[in-house]
């Protein structure tokens, strides 16, 4: 297969890679082959699907959100996160018992993650097993890649303990026995949501569990200070929150995301970057909930894996475009209130978003030879009736005025996506 259109993608953070009227060349297993200004010679007589003046943009890759909590974006912000939690957010999760209600959520989410070009994404489902099965199938259906987390918890914050730890390793265990090998895009994630409503016990048997199946794992970390004094309460021996995570093995080995990572000491942020974790930023969440800033700039600038994540519902927006803006929106704000010493760029933002996030699903996120042939075509041509503009510009310009409504095409590993079936 060969697309042309006006490519544009990231090689690193520091700066968009563009082709005009480009030619991306796709083998029969979706892989890219070939990257050309000009197309060669020898494949000149092969079919063309060209976009015109269309974008071509790598798919985004959404690193952290509650799929469960869909209903909820928008719903009683400027709360701060654990009281929100408690009050909002977990009776939303207990809806989750009624596998018809279950069903219907993750239909309309599903649909959601296709119509705003999320074609990668890692989740946090919840403590109901039946649940995460239905959404583990729906994603398999959908075409779309993703990580599916069953939550485990044996702790409680609300007064009500959902199982014991024997039990919660069970139902972890019985999650990755019903979901292992189904797909070559969707495989379940050991989801540890909190430390603080784990035993060491139960965590410690699911980074077993991610070693014994090769799998990656992913947890909460830094959002806020109530959270993380919290951690280190219910941890004694631990000196931070991520060892609450590490001394349970489930801080890197195995491929690791952590949501949030606002508040890290620099020996946290060393191990992180050392362990290749990748690190979720959820700029719109942190607004929302009253968390903070993360130093994004800082981050970038120290090597550290850095995706961006919606996570709806303390997120408000499945619109990557919109998260990149918040993303660099909240770089300003550090500027000016004199934490940082520079600003996002929105070229960071982009990265982040697709080969950053991409980089959790192996070799997606770019348009590099190797890379999955995942991507959007993006119709931005109502912006060219008044001025020519650069496509550098041009990508500068979607993270603040475009929506699901200027995604046309969506592709992974080469092939349409159609729009998944609501159920
Ligand atoms: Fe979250």
């Amino acid at each position: 297969m060969i697309i042309r259109g006006n490519l544009i993608y990231t090689k690193d953070h520091t700066g968009y890679t563009t082709v005009p009227h480009g030619y991306i060349v796709v083998d029969e297993k979706g892989v890219i082959t070939g990257v050309y200004e000009k197309l060669p010679e020898g494949l000149k007589d092969k079919p063309i699907r060209d976009y015109g003046e269309c974008l071509i943009i790598p798919g985004f890759t959404d690193c952290h959100f509650h799929p469960a909590q869909y209903p909820q974006m928008g719903i009683s912000y400027n709360k701060e996160m654990m009281v929100w939690c408690n009050d909002y957010t977990i009776p939303q999760e207990c809806r989750m018992e009624d596998a018809d209600y279950a069903r219907k959520v993750y239909s309309g989410l599903v649909q959601a993650l296709w119509r705003n070009g999320i074609l990668h994404s890692i989740m946090m489902a919840t403590q109901h097993l039946d649940a995460s099965l239905i959404l583990f199938d729906l994603m398999k259906k959908s075409g779309l890649r993703s990580f599916v987390g069953h939550v485990c918890m044996d702790q409680s914050t609300s007064g009500r303990t959902w199982s014991t730890t024997e039990e919660a390793i069970a139902l972890s265990e019985e999650f990755i026995q019903k979901t292992l090998g189904q797909s070559e895009l969707v495989k379940p994630i050991l989801t540890a949501s909190l430390s603080v409503i784990c035993t060491r016990e139960l965590m410690t048997a699911m980074g077993e569990q991610a070693r014994k199946y090769n799998l990656p794992m992913q947890g909460h970390l830094g959002e806020n200070m109530t959270e993380v004094q919290r951690a280190i309460k219910r941890y004694p021996d631990c000196e931070t929150f991520a060892d609450t995570y590490d001394k349970a093995g489930m801080f890197g080995g195995q491929p690791t995301m952590m949501a949030h990572c606002v508040y890290l000491t620099e020996k946290e942020l060393k191990e992180i970057k050392e362990r290749n974790i990748l690190v979720a930023h959820c700029p719109n969440s942190n607004y929302n909930l009253l968390s903070g800033i993360m130093p994004f700039a800082k981050y970038l600038d120290e090597g550290v894996r850095v995706g961006i994540g919606s996570d709806i519902s303390g997120g408000s927006s499945l619109n990557m475009f919109e998260n990149m803006k918040a993303a660099v929106q909240q770089g300003a704000v550090r500027v000016i209130n004199h934490s940082a010493d520079r600003p996002v760029m929105a070229c960071e933002a982009f990265y982040a978003a697709t080969k950053g996030g991409g980089s959790f699903f192996g070799k997606t996120g770019s348009f590099e030879p190797g890379y999955d042939f995942d991507a959007l075509v993006v119709d931005d041509t109502e912006v060219l009736q008044y001025n020519h503009y650069s496509l550098e510009d041009r990508a500068d310009k979607l993270l603040y005025c475009a929506d699901e409504r200027n995604i046309k095409k969506r592709f992974v590993k080469g092939r349409e996506i159609p729009e998944p079936e609501a159920y």
